[in-house]
């Protein structure tokens, strides 16, 4: 294990707001939909939004409601400004010339300025990467043979298109063009305001409902301290929610510790709403985003730490796939253990649901060990630790499969009781 993942584990098994947090399966500690452009995209993204949480759900309706006029302002005026600028007529033209035998694709899909305008914005999101730029264009069959990345495609249409781009400009107040750039600047900046805001809604329905604010922030600066959550990748959201709409508020650059993030507003010096978020250190993204979810990597980190020789996914026979087994001094297996994460926001029924199913894979994995002459496994100690902390769920699950436990010899904990456990 790196240095930071080490800190990050520590900090992980000694403060409980820690855990509590990244105990939460991926699907509740990231936003499971990130809103591009046009889509909703199914993804994980690697951040994780900080936000002023006190009167925080009375900042986040006036920020929201303010949003959705602006929104709809912002892409009013930037519609009208590119109609004025922008030859319509002209510029269907000089693509029909320029690209005939793609022209009836690209009509499908465009059937009027403004469809063509949202998918030069798409074509603009889709900028980030080289492949979903090439895989966008290709769509269009504009890629011509032979060009692999985008610097050959860019050199290409540099020669082609931008010494006729004239031909499809308005020559009328062309300058004034310039002041587009501002509009277009504003219709980013409110989509990435919108994006925040939903981050943030996630955030602080999932995470911090039962935590107070200044452990959280208290924990925040902790992980930044030890660079696994990072400032200045993401834009931030500052906006005083008191004053008037547009009075004070802005997309700025932070890479500010946590807890002084708070800045007043300069004309009413009230708190002003902020929205920050943090890029996760990759890492530490990879574990949460793995299918075994973090605690595996947490459990690992603890064997470590107390010199157990271990090994993890070992497998056996034709389909027996155990997560972690103990190796005593000798040599031979004196656990096994099944880690999971499983969804917390489901009801009290389906999480013993999934206790049941997970001891009946333990049973079945012992079954066949044994019957394959792999020596006693069924009385081989088995411990299932889950992210699951609820002692109440925790004593029903054992209670209602206890004979099975009991017969198998498997052992369910919870974090906490798996890191008092001397094994
Ligand atoms: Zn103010």
């Amino acid at each position: 294990m790196t240095a930071l993942e080490k800190k990050f584990y520590y900090l992980f098994w000694n403060d409980d707001v820690c855990q509590s947090i990244f105990l939460k399966p991926k699907t509740e500690l990231l936003e499971n939909e990130v809103e591009l452009i046009l889509s909703k995209e199914q993804a994980y993204p690697p951040r994780l939004v900080l936000t002023n949480s006190l009167k925080q759900k009375q900042f986040e309706e006036t920020a929201m409601q303010r949003t959705e006029y602006q929104g709809i302002e912002v892409l009013h005026n930037l519609q009208s400004s590119l109609k004025k600028y922008f030859d319509e007529d002209r510029l269907m033209e000089y693509a029909e010339k320029k690209f005939g035998k793609i022209t009836s694709k690209v009509r499908e899909e465009i059937k009027d300025f403004d469809t063509l305008f949202e998918i030069g914005i798409e074509l603009v999101t889709s900028l980030r990467s080289e492949k979903a730029t090439l895989k966008f264009l290709n769509r269009f069959n504009v890629v011509p043979k032979g060009i692999k990345t985008l610097d050959e495609l860019k050199k290409y249409y540099e020669a082609e298109i931008i010494s006729d781009i004239k031909k499809f400009l308005s020559n009328d107040n062309l300058i004034e063009l310039v002041l587009t750039i501002d509009l277009v600047s504003a219709y980013h900046n409110q989509r990435l305001k919108e994006s925040l805001i939903a981050a943030t809604k996630h955030s602080t329905d999932v995470l911090y409902n039962s935590e107070n604010f200044k452990s959280r922030v208290l924990l925040f600066d902790k992980l930044y301290d030890i660079s696994v959550v990072l400032g200045r990748d993401f834009k931030s959201y500052y906006e005083c929610v008191n004053c008037p709409p547009d009075t004070f508020n802005g997309i700025i650059t932070t890479n500010i510790k946590p807890s002084k993030l708070i800045i007043k507003c300069p004309n009413c010096q009230k708190e002003t709403y902020y929205i920050v978020p943090y890029r996760i250190n990759e890492i530490i993204y990879k574990h949460i985003i793995h299918e075994d979810g973090l605690l595996f990597f947490a459990i690992q980190y603890l064997l470590e730490e107390r010199r157990i020789r271990f090994e993890i996914d070992k497998n056996f026979l034709k389909d027996v796939q155990i997560d972690i087994i103990i190796i005593n001094s000798d040599n031979l297996i004196s656990y096994a253990m099944e880690i999971k994460m499983f969804k917390t926001d489901r009801p009290k029924d389906t999480q013993i649901g999934n206790f049941r199913q997970t001891v009946g894979q333990v049973k079945k994995i012992k079954e066949k060990m044994q019957k394959a002459g792999q020596g006693d496994w069924i009385s081989l100690p088995y411990f299932v630790v889950t992210n699951i902390t609820d002692e109440l769920i925790i004593k029903e699950a054992i209670e209602v499969l206890k004979q099975d436990l009991k017969d198998y010899n498997i052992t369910i904990l919870s974090p906490k009781q798996f890191f008092q456990t001397h094994i």
